[in-house]
C-alpha cells in the first residue's frame, strides 16, 4: 500500500485523492481552505465543508456522510471525524484490507468556540499535517490571548481609532468574533469573511454583532479583514486603523514582517505539546507527518514509533509531473 505525493495525497487503490488542490476527478477535502481544495469534479466531505467549497469554488458533485457514520466507497470504509480546525473540518479514517489509515488535515484536538473538539480515533497508520511541529511552539492559554486583545481593542476605541483585526477569512475570523461576543462588540466584516459568517449561522452558530463592512457604519465597529488586504477599497475607506494580526505564527517570524500594530497568537492548529499528545492518544504505531517541521517525527523516532516526514520538496518535484522515485513514494506498513 503506497502513500504518494502529487497534487495532494494519494494512497494506492482509494479512489480519491486526499487534500488536491488543483482540479481531481474525486477528492477528499479536510475542510475548505484553499490549500485543501479546489474545484473538483466531486468532493467526500462534510455538509458544511461542502456549503463552503461550493461558494469557494463553484457548485459541484458532493459526498457527505455525517461525522461517525461509516460508508463504503469502492470496497473502502469510510468515516469522517471532527478536526476542530474550522466549520466543517474533519478527519478520514479509512479501513483497507483491515488496516486502519487516519487522515487528520489541519487539526485543533481542543476546537473552539465555533468548532468542536478533535476526535483521536483509533489507527494503524496515521498521516497528520505538523503545521507547528517543532518544540518551543507552544500557544499561551487563549482566554490569556483574548483577554490582552479585549484590553487592546478598548484602549483602541479611547484613542479615537479604528481597531481592525487581521484574520484568515474562514475559521480565524468567525472564532475571533465568537470569542469576542461576551464583550458585546460589533463587527464590520469584509466581504469575504461576511460570506462565511452566513453560512456558520446556518450551522448554528449564532456570531452576533458580525455585519457586512459599510464605511457609514464603521463608529464604535471592530473591523475584521483577511491579512494581505491593505489595498483593498475597504481598507482606504478605514480612518485611523490600528491594526491586530491574530496568528499563531506570532511566536516568531510574523511580526517582524506583517505590518501590524500588534501581533498575537490565535491559532487554529495544535501546538507542538497538542501534537504529540493526539498522536500518542490514537495509538498509530506509523507516523507521518506532513507540512510543518521534521522535528515532529524525530522526536516520536526517540518514543519508539516508525514516523517520518513527507517533505515539501517531495511534493513540489511530484507537482512537475516527476515520476514517483524514491523518496517520493512511501509504504504505508513497512
Ligand atoms: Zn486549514
Amino acid at each position: 500500500m503506497i502513500l504518494s505525493l502529487q497534487n495532494g495525497l494519494r494512497i494506492s487503490g482509494v479512489p480519491f485523492v486526499l487534500d488536491a488542490v488543483r482540479p481531481e476527478r474525486f477528492a477528499f477535502a479536510s475542510h475548505a481552505h484553499a490549500d485543501h481544495c479546489g474545484r473538483h469534479h466531486r468532493i467526500l466531505c462534510t455538509t458544511a465543508t461542502a456549503e463552503l467549497a461550493c461558494a469557494r469554488f463553484g457548485r459541484t458533485e458532493t459526498i457527505t456522510p455525517e461525522i461517525g457514520q461509516t460508508i463504503e466507497i469502492e470496497g473502502i470504509q469510510v468515516t469522517l471525524f471532527d478536526a476542530g480546525h474550522v466549520l466543517g473540518s474533519a478527519q478520514i479514517l479509512l479501513v483497507i484490507d483491515g488496516h486502519r489509515v487516519l487522515y487528520t488535515g489541519d487539526v485543533k484536538p481542543a476546537g473552539g468556540k465555533t468548532t468542536p473538539p478533535a476526535a483521536a480515533p483509533a489507527c494503524d497508520t496515521l498521516i497528520i499535517e505538523a503545521t507547528y511541529g517543532r518544540p518551543g511552539y507552544v500557544f499561551p492559554p487563549v482566554e490569556q490571548t483574548v483577554d490582552l486583545l479585549v484590553t487592546t481593542i478598548k484602549r483602541v476605541f479611547v484613542r479615537g481609532l479604528t481597531p481592525v483585526l487581521l484574520a484568515y477569512g474562514l475559521g480565524k475570523a468567525q472564532e475571533a468574533m465568537a470569542l469576542l461576543a461576551q464583550q458585546g462588540f460589533a463587527f464590520a466584516c469584509h466581504r469575504l469573511i461576511y460570506d462565511a459568517v452566513l453560512i456558520y449561522r446556518a450551522h448554528g452558530i449564532p456570531l452576533a454583532g458580525a455585519e457586512l463592512f459599510s464605511p457609514q457604519k464603521l463608529r464604535d465597529k471592530v473591523v475584521v479583514m483577511p491579512p494581505g488586504v491593505p489595498q483593498s477599497r475597504e481598507w482606504r475607506q478605514i480612518s485611523n486603523p490600528y491594526t491586530i494580526f491574530l496568528t499563531g505564527w506570532a511566536l516568531d517570524r510574523v511580526p517582524r514582517r506583517s505590518g501590524a500594530d500588534l501581533v498575537l497568537p490565535l491559532s487554529d492548529h495544535a501546538d507542538y505539546p497538542q501534537l504529540v499528545q493526539y498522536i500518542q492518544k490514537t495509538g498509530a504505531r506509523t507516523v507521518f507527518t506532513f507540512h510543518g517541521f521534521p522535528e515532529l517525527a524525530a522526536r516520536l523516532r526517540e518514543t519508539g514509533l516508525c514516523a517520518r516526514h513527507l517533505s515539501r520538496k517531495d511534493a513540489v518535484d511530484m507537482a512537475g509531473g516527476r515520476d514517483a522515485g524514491p523518496g517520493t513514494a512511501y509504504d504505508l506498513f513497512p
